[in-house]
C-alpha cells in the first residue's frame, strides 16, 4: 500500500489534522498557520487550560471539526505532526484531541478511492505539499484530472504532464476555496454524499478543466 500521508521527503499531507477546515484554504493562509506550529506546540498548555483551540479562534468551514494545534512544518515543505514520535523522539500525540491511536490508525477516503496507479502517479509527479493535499482531499476530481491528461496524450513523468497537473490542481484549489462547507471529508460515505448532493461537484468531475490549466485556451484545443 502506498503511504499517502508522507510518500517521500518532497511532500506530505496534514488534511486530516484539520488543516483544510480553515475557511481560507489558500496556500498563503495555510502556510502561515503551519509556520506557527512550533509556537503553538511550545505553548500547548494554552489549548488545554484556555480551550482556545484554532477552530475557536479562526474562521472555519465546520465549527465542529477540530483543527489540531500541533500541525506544522516538520521540514521544508513537509506539513506534519510536531508531536509525532519520529519528530520529537517520543509519542506525544495524546496531547491532541484525537489521541495517538486515532492519529496513528486513521486513513482518509483517498486511500480507498484513488486507484493504485493514480497514487503512484501523484507520488511520482507532484513535488509540492499544497497541490498534493488538494489532490488527496478530492480523489474523484483527481482521478478525472489524471484521466483527462492521459486522454490528451500526456505521459506520466514527462514535464508537460507535471506542469499541467500542477496547473489543474492550482485551479481546483481555487474552486474548492470558494465552496461553502467542507472540502475534506473524514469518511468515504460523507464524501460520496457530498458529491451526490452538489451539482457543482458533479460538473467538476464531468469536466475538470473548463479552462485551460495553463490559463490559455481549452485543453482540448492543444
Ligand atoms: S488526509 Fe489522508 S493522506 Fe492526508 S495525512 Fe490524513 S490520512 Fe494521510
Ligand atoms: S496530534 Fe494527531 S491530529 Fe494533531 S498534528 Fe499530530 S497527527 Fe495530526
Amino acid at each position: 500500500m502506498h503511504n499517502l500521508c508522507m510518500p517521500d521527503k518532497r511532500k506530505s499531507c496534514a488534511a486530516c489534522c484539520g488543516l483544510m477546515n480553515h475557511s481560507d484554504i489558500s496556500r498563503e493562509n495555510l502556510t502561515g498557520f503551519l509556520n506557527d506550529g512550533n509556537f503553538r506546540t511550545a505553548n500547548y498548555w494554552r489549548y488545554q487550560i484556555e480551550g482556545s483551540y484554532p477552530e475557536q479562534t479562526t474562521s472555519c468551514r465546520d465549527d465542529f471539526t477540530h483543527i489540531c494545534p500541533f500541525q506544522g512544518f516538520i521540514d521544508d515543505g513537509l506539513p506534519g505532526c510536531l508531536v509525532h514520535p519520529q519528530v520529537v523522539g517520543e509519542d506525544q500525540r495524546d496531547m491532541g484531541l484525537f489521541g495517538a491511536i486515532v492519529c496513528g490508525r486513521y486513513l482518509c477516503p483517498a486511500y480507498e478511492i484513488l486507484r493504485h496507479e493514480t497514487k503512484a502517479i501523484l507520488i511520482e509527479n507532484l513535488d509540492d505539499w499544497y497541490l498534493y493535499t488538494i489532490a488527496i482531499i478530492d480523489p474523484i476530481a483527481t482521478e478525472r484530472m489524471i484521466d483527462r491528461l492521459h486522454e490528451e496524450g500526456l505521459h506520466n513523468g514527462d514535464e508537460p504532464f507535471k506542469q499541467t497537473l500542477d496547473s489543474a490542481l492550482a485551479i481546483h484549489a481555487k474552486k474548492l476555496g470558494k465552496r461553502n462547507g467542507n472540502v475534506f471529508c473524514y469518511s468515504r460515505e460523507e464524501y460520496a454524499f457530498q458529491y451526490k448532493s452538489s451539482p457543482e461537484n458533479l460538473k467538476c468531475v464531468s469536466d475538470p478543466f473548463p479552462e485551460s490549466p495553463a490559463g490559455g485556451g481549452d485543453l482540448r484545443q492543444r
